[in-house]
């Protein structure tokens, strides 16, 4: 078989299972071609996709602006690396930071690093200009956290399968329960030593839980209060998903040090970013940190794009809107099925929690019978099923996939 024949799906499957490491474990479904909120699989057929590819695929599938900025971009310059200036780079953190409301942009590739960035930051910054003594540093965080694979960020994971046998782990956080403002109280109380508090708007990854209303600026005011950066992971949350740019505007918070990346440039390429005012960006200096393709032209092209889609095609507003009938929707069909106990979430990141164990197979199984229905999703945790489709969306299509949810939830069988 040439490498480049056409494949059945079994065959595609069959290829990753021998040749690949097994660091996943798929839907079976394979895909080939993506449109929108549409993908295709390599026999033709067609489904929505309600992953976005864990909210990097916010603007839709190969949104034609974005694509035609990578091509455009990829014939011209794809890299030169920081060692030169390119022309883009800062054309995009002119961007960048006037649409977000900050003085400088780090930029980065994947989420894990610019989580990474942000952690390194935070530690400097606490060490220069807040005057803890060297490699004193405690970083709060919280549990259930997801905030990427590196080493060090799955060190404060308490993800056993995450963290298993990947010791020594790396020192400096403080672990707290989510949500809770008096153990963030509390911690910041005790301890002298705290640089920042490491946070994500919404736990995506956990199921997305969403904090009750005005946590988030409640524990801004509390880290105002200790002089501890708030560091917010919009990695999965931002970028329009939850019906606002950020979901920290929701509580209108303003954090210390934010964390982008995923649909920063809708789903096309790596980019991800740490923004922060100069008083705290300004500790990194010439070697301190860096990237060989951090800020690569090609990236700053299609973050720009990617950034303009957002706007132009009001997709906050559209998955403010989309979102509210989505659970207004399913919390009425919970009340008629035994499977589904709840709807959550904001915007276009909702989730329903399957009634019946981690453990069991069951939310496995309705996603299968979704796949075979027309539509993709994914469980999380075992009995959790997250529903992020693209925010371009339209309402016609949103309720053809709810009833696509229903019947395929009130056909199944255990
Ligand atoms: C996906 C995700 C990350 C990690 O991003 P990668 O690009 O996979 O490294 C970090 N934080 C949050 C909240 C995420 O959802």
């Amino acid at each position: 078989m040439a490498v480049l024949d056409q494949l059945t799906s079994q065959q595609a499957i069959d290829l990753e299972n021998k040749h690949g490491a097994h660091n996943y474990h798929p839907l079976p479904v394979v895909l080939s071609k993506g449109e929108g909120v549409y993908v295709w699989d390599v026999e033709g057929k067609k489904y929505y996709d309600f992953l976005s590819a864990y909210s990097a695929v916010n603007q839709g599938h190969c949104h034609p602006k974005i694509v035609g900025a990578m091509v455009n971009q990829a014939q011209t310059l794809t890299l030169t690396s920081r060692a030169f200036y390119n022309d883009m780079l800062g054309r995009y953190e002119k961007f960048a930071t006037e649409l977000f409301g900050f003085d400088k942009l780090l930029p980065m590739n994947t989420g894990a690093e610019a989580v990474e960035t942000a952690l390194k930051l935070c530690r400097k910054w606490a060490y220069e200009v807040k005057g803890i003594n060297e490699n004193d540093a405690q970083i709060v965080v919280c549990e259930n956290n997801f905030h990427g694979r590196t080493t060090t960020i799955i060190s404060f994971s308490n993800d056993p399968v995450a963290r298993k046998n990947f010791g020594p782990y790396t020192n400096g956080f403080i672990k707290i329960e989510y949500n809770n403002l008096k153990a963030l109280e509390e911690a910041l109380e005790s301890d002298k030593n705290i640089a920042g508090f490491l946070v994500e708007p919404i736990q995506g990854e956990a199921g997305v839980y969403v904090p009750s209303e005005g946590y988030l600026a409640a524990a801004k005011v509390l880290c105002e209060k200790h002089n501890v950066l708030f560091i917010a992971d919009e990695v999965q949350t931002g970028i329009a998903r939850t019906g606002k740019m950020l979901a920290v505007d929701h509580e209108n918070v303003k954090p210390d040090i934010l964390i982008l990346g995923k649909a920063l440039s809708g789903g096309a390429y790596p980019v991800s970013g740490v923004l922060a005012n100069d008083n705290i960006m300004n500790v990194i200096k010439p070697g301190n940190h860096g990237s060989t393709f951090g800020g690569n032209p090609v990236a700053a092209a299609v973050a720009i794009a990617a950034l303009e889609v957002v706007e132009e095609e009001k997709l906050a507003e559209n998955a403010e809107r989309l979102g509210k009938i989505f659970r207004e929707e399913i919390a009425a069909f919970t009340e008629q099925t035994d499977l589904v106990n709840s709807v959550r979430g904001k915007g276009l990141l909702n989730a329903i929690l399957i009634n019946d164990t981690e453990e069991s197979s069951t939310a496995w199984d309705i996603c299968i019978k979704l796949r075979d229905n027309g539509l993709l999703a994914k469980p999380t945790h075992g009995n959790i099923i997250r529903f992020a489709p693209p925010l371009v969306m339209n309402e016609e299509q949103l309720r053809d996939c709810i009833s696509i949810i229903k019947k395929t939830i009130s056909e199944f069988k255990k």
